[in-house]
């Protein structure tokens, strides 16, 4: 008997690490083309405890989770530079404007 099997409640998020099967590309090179990486089921990440294939189902949440975490921050690094540029963009254009400015 699995009582998590099927439940959606408090999944943990699992440790993963890059496949080193596929160096984390999710993909190998075949005879002809490339393959999916069959350890990692072409996800390009597997069990971080014992290097072995994750269903999609455990991977995907812990993706999702870095993602969100690596999106907050780049957001909140393009505030502090976005800042700045308008800052210039607007000092720019009132320079633009007053020197076309004839004036006549
Ligand atoms: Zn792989």
């Amino acid at each position: 008997m699995n009582k998590l099997h099927g439940s959606l409640q408090k999944r943990e998020l699992k440790f993963i690490v890059e496949c080193n099967a596929c160096v984390g590309k999710g993909m190998r090179l075949g005879i002809f083309h490339y393959l999916e990486c069959e350890h990692c089921l072409g996800t390009g990440w597997v069990c971080g405890h014992t290097l072995q294939t994750l269903p999609l189902s455990d991977i995907v949440p812990v993706l999702n989770a870095r993602l969100k975490d690596a999106l907050g921050e780049i957001a909140k690094a393009r505030h502090v530079i976005g800042g700045a540029q308008q800052q210039y963009e607007q000092n720019n254009r009132r320079g633009a404007g007053g020197s076309n400015y004839t004036g006549d």
